[in-house]
């Protein structure tokens, strides 16, 4: 808890849930006025003032709904300093049989969404003359999952968009940044470890994947993204920052040359 944002208005897509509302809360402990886009439509009386989170109805596909957020944002909060493209969703089939629509739905909530989002945010940005836009990208935009061809496809355009509005926006005094989450308690995955029958199974399993022991917490990636939209990474732009428990800086061996590293992490787990 804090002030660090006081004064800010910051919007945050698809923060109904799992890690965008985790970010949503996180900046408005700090004071922002945050608004929440997403595709429910959830007014509060308390809407605008520091340290509360509205929810107004968006839905990233639909570059009309982007319009009229970002107009609706600023009738009633009269600017916007932080962008967070959040919203995002997974289609989890093999190339056979995802289909062309499959493809276009993940590429408009993951990819053309954040691309929409900023062009009709950044005009506010360069009035205010500063601005930050935090994307949240995956280690899936460097690495990918089997079955993922699609998802892997948006996340990695997700980070050359962050590279693009780095270099683009600079001169204008705006930054762009990506977290890359690695795996995170939410619904978009909670499906994927169901999909087995033996669920502590999977949990253990994916824990010995994590040099930290553990998969992440949404509250994670939102303490990071306070720090890409504050001015303590003022000189922070054009960055892909992982957040996964070093997952993805372990070599992959087979379990059998692994045990005496998982023990380690059995140890630690008990
Ligand atoms: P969830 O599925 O838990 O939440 C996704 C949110 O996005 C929901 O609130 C959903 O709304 C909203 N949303 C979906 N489509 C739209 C749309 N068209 N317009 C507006 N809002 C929309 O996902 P996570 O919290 O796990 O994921 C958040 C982000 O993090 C995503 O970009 C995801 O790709 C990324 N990520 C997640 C990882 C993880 O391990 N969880 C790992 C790497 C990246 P509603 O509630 O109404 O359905």
């Amino acid at each position: 808890m804090g002030n660090r944002l006081n004064g800010k208005v910051a919007i945050v897509t698809g923060g109904n849930r799992g890690i965008g509302l985790a970010i949503a809360e996180r900046l408005a402990d700090e004071d922002a006025v945050v608004a929440v886009g997403d595709l429910l439509d959830r007014r509060s009386a308390e809407a605008g003032k520091p340290g509360k989170v509205s929810f107004l109805p968006l839905d990233v596909t639909d570059e009309a709904s982007i319009r009229a957020f970002v107009d609706e944002v600023l009738e009633r909060f009269g600017r916007i300093d932080i962008l967070v493209n959040n919203a995002g969703m997974v289609i989890h089939k093999s190339i056979d049989d995802q289909t062309a629509e499959d493809w276009d739905k993940l590429m408009a909530v993951n990819l053309r969404g954040p691309f929409l989002m900023a062009k009709y945010v950044v005009p506010e940005m360069r009035r205010v003359g500063s601005g930050t836009i935090v994307n949240i990208g995956s280690v899936e935009g460097y690495m990918v999952n089997p079955w993922h061809t699609a998802y892997a496809a948006t996340k990695a355009g997700v980070h050359g968009l962050t590279l693009g509005l780095a270099v683009d926006l600079g001169p204008d005094g705006i930054r762009c940044n990506t977290v890359c989450p690695g795996w995170i308690d939410t619904d978009l995955n909670r499906a994927y470890v169901e999909m087995h029958p033996d669920r502590s199974l999977i949990e253990r399993e994916l824990s010995y994947l994590h040099p930290a022991g553990r998969i992440g917490a949404p509250k994670e990636i939102a303490n990071a993204v306070l720090w890409l939209v504050s001015d303590e990474s003022s000189f922070v732009s054009g960055e892909m920052i992982s957040v996964d428990g070093a997952r993805t800086k372990k070599i992959p061996l087979p379990a059998v040359l692994d045990e005496e590293y998982r023990s380690k992490l059995t140890e630690k787990q008990a």
